[in-house]
């Protein structure tokens, strides 16, 4: 996350900064419609709802989300409807909530694997799960690492910030 000052978001923007995660699920579905064509319908639509459900469940313990500064522009996304809860914090909902992602990044793998090793030995299936791998699990964490570079969210679970003494 950043706490830059920004301008309005325009539709560009948000998608520039949404890309590579879109391009994961794009791999993804590739990988799940090489299995079962309707697995990667419902795998986009997964990915889908799983981000609606984390705007309604993380999003709005975050700083940003109430302040309109989240790089990824959810805040506009979601119209900034979801409200927070009293009682809790932002650590403790990311923590409880996180699974919901989880499955956007892991079954295209899991996919990948069977197809590897139940169905057959593909050359192009292995050339797709090791981009999906490189772009999920190295290009977007190292991406959000700007994202994340001066935010001064002290209890997010992701990147720690020492505390102020
Ligand atoms: S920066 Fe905050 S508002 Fe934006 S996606 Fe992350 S948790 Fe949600």
């Amino acid at each position: 996350m950043s706490t830059k000052p920004t301008l309005p978001m325009t539709p560009r923007d948000i998608l520039r900064e949404n890309a590579l995660q879109i391009v994961m699920y794009i791999l993804g579905a590739a990988i799940c419609a090489l299995l079962w064509w309707p697995l990667a319908l419902l795998y986009l639509t997964y990915a889908v709802l799983s981000n609606v459900l984390y705007m309604a469940w993380v999003c709005p313990y975050c700083g940003h989300y109430a302040l309109g500064t989240c790089p990824a522009g959810f805040h506009i996304l979601s119209g900034r409807r979801f409200k927070p809860k009293l009682g809790t914090t932002f650590a403790r909902e990311f923590r409880r909530n996180l699974w919901v992602m989880v499955p956007g990044w892991f079954v295209p793998p899991i996919v990948a694997a069977y197809l590897l090793l139940v169905t057959g030995f593909s050359w192009p299936v292995l050339a797709l799960l090791a981009i999906f791998c490189f772009v999920a699990f190295w290009w977007l964490p190292e991406s959000s690492k700007s994202h994340c570079e001066g935010c001064e969210t002290v209890d997010c679970p992701r990147r720690p910030k020492p505390k102020a003494s």
